[in-house]
Parts: structure tokens; C-alpha cells; sequence
């Protein structure tokens, strides 16, 4: 059994990254840039009114102003402002040369004579210098950024349309267990549904690679290994659910193994988790270098490959594409008492983050509870050999995404 920090040591050095290709940036959300991305403007890139109202010089905010011109947003003016002069102008309009100040409309009047007066008693500047956020060549996204709304904006302003991007692995999900059925049916006497195949589907999607969903294997070496050469064969990873324990029929290690696999770990010392199994299957003709397939091997309950999931093969999925991949964390005392039994690994608690900031521990009947799952926040990761939490205890709290 080895620890989880060298689990996951284990399977970020055993990541191939995969290609790179062009998207648009309406499909761009989610991807992992491929290319460092550089300014090819000054921001803004001139000096830019922030406000609706007169621009002028500071020094005459306490004399009636000749009003020059009028400046939309968009529009370049046509003269410079002069001493006892100012323009109208519009927030995001480009300020006029000789003007250092923008009074805002609401602190202005308008004389009869079609002048106009600062009726305040202070302004600030009320406008943003040219290259102020940023300078043309400025790096604005390294590689590896993960791209989020937030960085289409910088891409689209920087005049980037189609950004070069990793290629999303390719990751082939098979459900393995004779109790399973699909949700569709209802289950005969002893059978539960395969929710993990659905889970891990989407959790695959939510990391930004592509699932394919194949169905559930039976726990026979033959229907395994068919089903399983079937998933190797058009993907980078492969996702198997169950059949990695202590059980009679729990073959997964040993069709992984006649399949080529080399097994890198078979216990990790995480509760849930413990039986999670990572191998990988070198490039042909390659004795070195990274790996053709990899090939996570997940604790059947949901709640362990929920976790595992999390844990390990996200930060995988994301070297892939070149993305480091790094929780959120809160901090968050405890909302009620932990106590613990089985001290021999760290546990993963799911908690619930209440409206008071505290982490509430959730009801939890163990691994296969997802029902309880559904309703946590985030995880925490208390420490083998640690009994005992009081109420009150601050705690670091994994976010789910
Ligand atoms: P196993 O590791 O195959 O012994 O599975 C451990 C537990 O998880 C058993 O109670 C299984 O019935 C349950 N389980 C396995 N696979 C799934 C699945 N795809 N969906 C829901 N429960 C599962
Ligand atoms: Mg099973």
C-alpha cells in the first residue's frame, strides 16, 4: 500500500500530453491553451474617459467652460482642449489631448449661455491612462490555462479567434459487475444500477476530456478482456469501475495484467479508496518514454470512485493537456465532532459548507452512501492516526467542483 502523495507522484510522471489543435473561441470554454498568448494592443489602448461628463483641464474645475465638441465612445477628437475649454464626452470615449480631468455630467451644470460649470466640491481624474492594465507584447495567458469565460474575454481583445489548444484526451469508461443494470431497468432481486459508468461520464466531460461510456463488463475473465481490448483500442485512457478487490470475482488486476498492463500500484492508502489500481501499457517498439494507454482501475462503490476520480485521475486528465491541475480550498472550522475508528488511513469526509461558513461533516453511512455524497461541498482530508476532531477545529476544505 503506498501513500497518496506518491500515487499521485506516480501517475503525473506516467502522463502523455497530447496534441495541439485550432478551436474557435465559441468552443474554446473549458479547453487548456497551447500557446503562451502575448497583448497585441496597449489597454486600454488610449487614454479613456470612465465616466459620462466634460473633460478638461483640472486647473479650470472653478470657471464656466466652453464646451468644443461632443466624443461618443468610438469617435477620435478633433482638437486639443484649451485653457477655459472642455469637451462633452462619453465613458469609453478617447479623452482629447490638454485635458487631465473628467467631471462626471451629475456634478455639472449647464449655463445659458451653453457653457458649462463643475458644480462639485472634488473630482478625481475619472479616466484611465493609456496602457495602464497592460502594454502591447505583455504576456496576458501563459500555456496551460484552462480557459474560463474570463480568459475568452482576454482572448477576444487581444484579437485571438482561434486559439491553439491541447487535443482532449480520449477516456473509455466501463462499468464492471454481474449486480449491475442500467437505470433504464429495474433492478431483479440482488441487482443495483450502475451509476458509476454515469458519474464518471460526466466527470470525465467536467475535466475537459471526451468520455466514452461502454456499458457494463461482466465479472468473467473472457467478457472482461473482450470488453476491455475494446475500450484500450480507441482511447488514451481507460476507466474501469469495480472489481479491484479482495473478492472471489474481483479480476480487474489480473485481465489488466493478461492485457499487457503493466500494474504500477494496487493500494492506496486513502479511505475511500483504498483498491484503486493505475497501469499503463508503453508505446509499441518504445522501452522508455511516456505511456501508449493508462489504465485506472477505481473501487467500485460510488462514493470511492467519485473520490478517486477527484484525487487522482483529474490532475492526470489535466497533465494530458498540459494543465496543472490545483483544487480550490476554504477554511472552515468544524461544525460538529469527528470521530474516527479506523485509523490506519487518511479519510476523505465529505462536508456540507452551511451558510455560516462552518463544515458540517454530512451523515454518511460509508463508501457506497452517494445519496450523502450528492449533498457535500467539498471533501477533508483528516490524517491517519487522528481519532478525534472537536467541534470548532479549523479545517482545510477540498472544494468539488
Ligand atoms: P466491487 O469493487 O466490484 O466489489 O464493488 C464494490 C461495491 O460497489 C459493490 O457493492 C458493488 O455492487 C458496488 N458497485 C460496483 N460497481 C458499481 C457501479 N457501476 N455503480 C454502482 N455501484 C457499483
Ligand atoms: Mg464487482
Amino acid at each position: 500500500m503506498i501513500q497518496f502523495e506518491e500515487a499521485l507522484r506516480i501517475v503525473l510522471a506516467n502522463v502523455r500530453r497530447t496534441g495541439t489543435e485550432d478551436v474557435a473561441l465559441a468552443d474554446a470554454a473549458g479547453r487548456v491553451l497551447a500557446m503562451d498568448v502575448a497583448s497585441d494592443l496597449d489597454f486600454p489602448p488610449f487614454d479613456k474617459s470612465s465616466m459620462d461628463g466634460f473633460a478638461c483641464r483640472a486647473g479650470d474645475l472653478g470657471q464656466s467652460l466652453h464646451v468644443v465638441e461632443t466624443l461618443p465612445a468610438g469617435v477620435v477628437p478633433t482638437r486639443a482642449i484649451g485653457p477655459g475649454q472642455c469637451a462633452r464626452i462619453m465613458t469609453g470615449a478617447q479623452v482629447p489631448g490638454g485635458a487631465d480631468t473628467v467631471f462626471m455630467i451629475e456634478q455639472s451644470e449647464t449655463l445659458p449661455d451653453g457653457s458649462v460649470r463643475f458644480t462639485g466640491t472634488t473630482t478625481r481624474p475619472n479616466l484611465c491612462r493609456q496602457a495602464e492594465d497592460v502594454r502591447s507584447g505583455d504576456r496576458v495567458l501563459p500555456a496551460g490555462t484552462r480557459l474560463d469565460p474570463r480568459h475568452l474575454a482576454v482572448l477576444a481583445s487581444v484579437g485571438v479567434a482561434r486559439p491553439q489548444v491541447a487535443v482532449r484526451p480520449r477516456v473509455a469508461i466501463l462499468s464492471t459487475g454481474d449486480e449491475l443494470v442500467e437505470p433504464w431497468v429495474l433492478p431483479g432481486p440482488s441487482q443495483i444500477r450502475n451509476s458509476n459508468g454515469w458519474q464518471l461520464a460526466a466527470q470525465v466531460a467536467d475535466a475537459g476530456a471526451v468520455p466514452t461510456y461502454l456499458g457494463i463488463a461482466r465479472d468473467d475473465m473472457d467478457d472482461l478482456g473482450c470488453r476491455f481490448r475494446e475500450a484500450a483500442a480507441s482511447s488514451d485512457v481507460v476507466l474501469l469501475s469495480g472489481g479491484v478487490s479482495m473478492g472471489d470475482f474481483d479480476r480487474v488486476p489480473d485481465v489488466l495484467k493478461d492485457e499487457g498492463i503493466r500494474l504500477l500500484f494496487d493500494q492506496v492508502a486513502m479511505k475511500p479508496g483504498k483498491p484503486t489500481t493505475f497501469g499503463v501499457r508503453a508505446c509499441a517498439g518504445a522501452a522508455s518514454g511516456p505511456p501508449e494507454l493508462a489504465v485506472f482501475g477505481l473501487p467500485g462503490n460510488p462514493v470511492s470512485t467519485y473520490v478517486v476520480f477527484e484525487a487522482l485521475v483529474r490532475p492526470f486528465l489535466a497533465a494530458m493537456m498540459g494543465h496543472e491541475f490545483h483544487p480550490r480550498w476554504a477554511l472552515a472550522p468544524l461544525a460538529k465532532d469527528v470521530r474516527r475508528r479506523s485509523l490506519d488511513r487518511d479519510e476523505w469526509l465529505p462536508v456540507l459548507l452551511g451558510t455560516d461558513g462552518g463544515a458540517e461533516p454530512i451523515d454518511y453511512h460509508g463508501s457506497a452512501d452517494f445519496v450523502a455524497l450528492s449533498r457535500a461541498d467539498g471533501l477533508t482530508r483528516v490524517p491517519a492516526g487522528t481519532a478525534f476532531l472537536a467541534a470548532g477545529t479549523s479545517v482545510r476544505v477540498r472544494l468539488l467542483p
